[in-house]
């Protein structure tokens, strides 16, 4: 039996069911586990802890399927995992054609993530995953299997092209795992509005899905407002803004590409292209450009890249989010809203707050927090596991 015995003390954090075990944390190892075996992990005394996925060249050396000593990891362990995540969506997502069915560690499957696209047409369901773990690499067959099963969806495709898979020795992969080759394009309908979804090239798998209930609640301000929608990508938030009736609505973006989808699906809603203005531009300078051409806005949001993909970018990701966040409040007028996120996972939302207003003290500008904004149902967290919160945004309002 392969079995990772802690170092003394080195179990709280498993008591506490965290679900990572850090190479420093093992005193031994035996057996000779391969990549993505399951081991039982035993405090020094040797009580039992947890079955986790072994991942022989990781930092997490290994990852918990279960705390449950009576629990065998087996395919109908991962058809209880599915099926529960599934229901929990059922009950909790309504009213879109994009929906994340698992969130890896929040759903108890450690480095999974599959999404799920429904296009208008009813013509075709697809399911996207990305395998970021040794565990779930071992199982991808079995988990497959089990979610063509329990969804009734036969189309899933692969995009674990992510560089985290390298911290686990795996290489990047895509491809279609079962049913046939994805569309260029399937068109999913989110509270109305209809956007394009490339699921083999678009970012993560095809579409910013945790941004759904902030996308309702710009659709839900918009309405006779000038917006300005930074990082704007394939426009959801645009889109969200032109359907709750903004009079005009400025984005940026640095890719052509997703400014072509963009208009695309400006087409696809039958919006006027005369309210949709989009800059193909470098972000930071254009805001600094707009201000100084004397452009204000009542709406803007602002949701850029992962500034810092890791902790040792702290410091330089902090000063580009406070860059935009500055401009972004010279560039509201009194009154005005701003929807700011970082999904940099190494920023906590304290943080990014205390960033946030230094750049509104620094544009001299007096703020009122309305809201704290995160990812939506479907991307639950665990009061264990704090990691799990990448995604925070604040709701503001310039006094
Ligand atoms: N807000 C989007 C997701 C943003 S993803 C949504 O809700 O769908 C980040 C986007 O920032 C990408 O589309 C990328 O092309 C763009 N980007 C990255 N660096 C940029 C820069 N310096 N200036 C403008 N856009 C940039």
């Amino acid at each position: 039996m392969n079995t990772v015995t802690l170092k003394p003390g080195k179990e709280k954090s498993l008591l506490r069911r965290h679900p990572w075990i850090y190479l420093n944390a093992i005193d031994r190892v035996d057996g000779r586990p391969a990549s993505g075996a399951t081991v039982v992990v035993r405090a020094h005394d040797g009580r039992f802890l947890a079955r986790a996925a072994f991942s022989p060249v990781s930092s997490i050396r290994a990852r918990v399927w279960t705390f449950d000593e009576n629990e065998p990891i087996d395919h109908a362990f991962f058809k209880r995992r599915v099926q529960r995540a599934l229901e929990h969506r059922t009950a909790m997502v309504t009213g879109t054609g994009a929906v994340r069915l698992i969130f890896g560690e929040s759903d108890g499957l450690p480095g999974l993530i599959v999404d799920h696209y429904r296009a208008v047409d009813g013509q075709r369901e697809q399911l996207v995953c990305q395998f970021m773990g040794a565990g779930v690499e071992a199982w991808k067959q079995a988990i497959v299997a089990v979610l063509v099963g329990a969804t009734g969806c036969p189309h899933v495709y692969e995009r674990s092209d992510v560089s985290i898979r390298e911290k686990e020795g795996l290489t990047q992969t895509t491809g279609v795992l079962a049913g046939d080759e994805p569309p260029e394009t399937l068109i999913v309908d989110e509270g109305g509005v209809r956007y394009h979804v490339d699921v083999r090239h678009g970012h993560k798998t095809g579409f910013y899905i945790d941004q759904r209930d902030n996308r309702a609640l710009i659709a839900r301000h918009a309405a006779g407002k000038e917006v300005l929608n930074c990082f704007c990508y394939t426009g959801g938030f645009s889109l969200a803004a032109l359907k709750g009736g903004a009079t005009r609505v400025v984005s940026i973006d640095s890719s052509g590409e997703a400014l072509a989808t963009a208009r695309a699906n400006v087409e696809a809603n039958a919006f006027d292209p005369a309210r949709a203005e989009w800059l193909d531009a470098d972000a930071f300078k254009t805001l600094r450009s707009l201000h100084d051409g004397g452009a204000r806005f009542d709406l803007v949001v602002l949701d850029p890249p992962k500034f810092a993909p890791s902790q040792q970018h702290i410091d330089r990701a902090a000063r580009a989010y406070k860059d935009i966040n500055l401009s972004g409040f010279k560039l509201l007028r009194p009154g005005g809203l701003l929807a700011t996120y970082s999904c940099s996972g190494a920023i906590d939302a304290l943080l990014f707050q205390k960033i946030v207003a230094g750049a509104a003290s620094d544009a001299g500008v007096d703020v009122r927090i309305l809201g704290r904004l995160g990812a939506g149902v479907d991307h639950p967290m665990l009061t264990s596991f704090p990691e799990g919160e990448y995604l925070k945004g604040l709701w503001l309002q310039r006094i």
